[in-house]
């Protein structure tokens, strides 16, 4: 059996080493930028990442309200759908 890691990787785009992320900064409750640097030697490629939050998949008990996010568009039809099969 084998354990499932749930940590961030992110393949060097040239050479497919794993990549370092090495400083990350939130500019927006949604919205990080990260310097990345490739741990291979031999290649030495650094970069630059964003990573924005774009979908509510389980909305929070305790709301931002400055934060405004659009539920996953499967959701919105399983919430839809779900009178539906209950009384099927
Ligand atoms: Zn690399």
């Amino acid at each position: 059996m084998s354990v499932v890691h749930n940590r961030h990787r992110i393949p060097c785009p040239h050479c497919g080493e794993t990549a370092r992320i090495r400083k990350s900064q939130g500019l927006t409750p949604i919205y990080r930028e990260a310097l990345i640097e490739c741990r291979n030697d031999a290649c030495g490629w650094r970069g630059k990442v964003s990573i924005e939050i774009t979908h509510t998949i389980a909305p929070s008990d305790r709301p931002n309200p400055a934060v405004t996010l659009p539920l996953v568009p499967r959701l919105l039809k399983l919430a839809g759908s779900r009178k539906a099969k209950a009384n099927a």
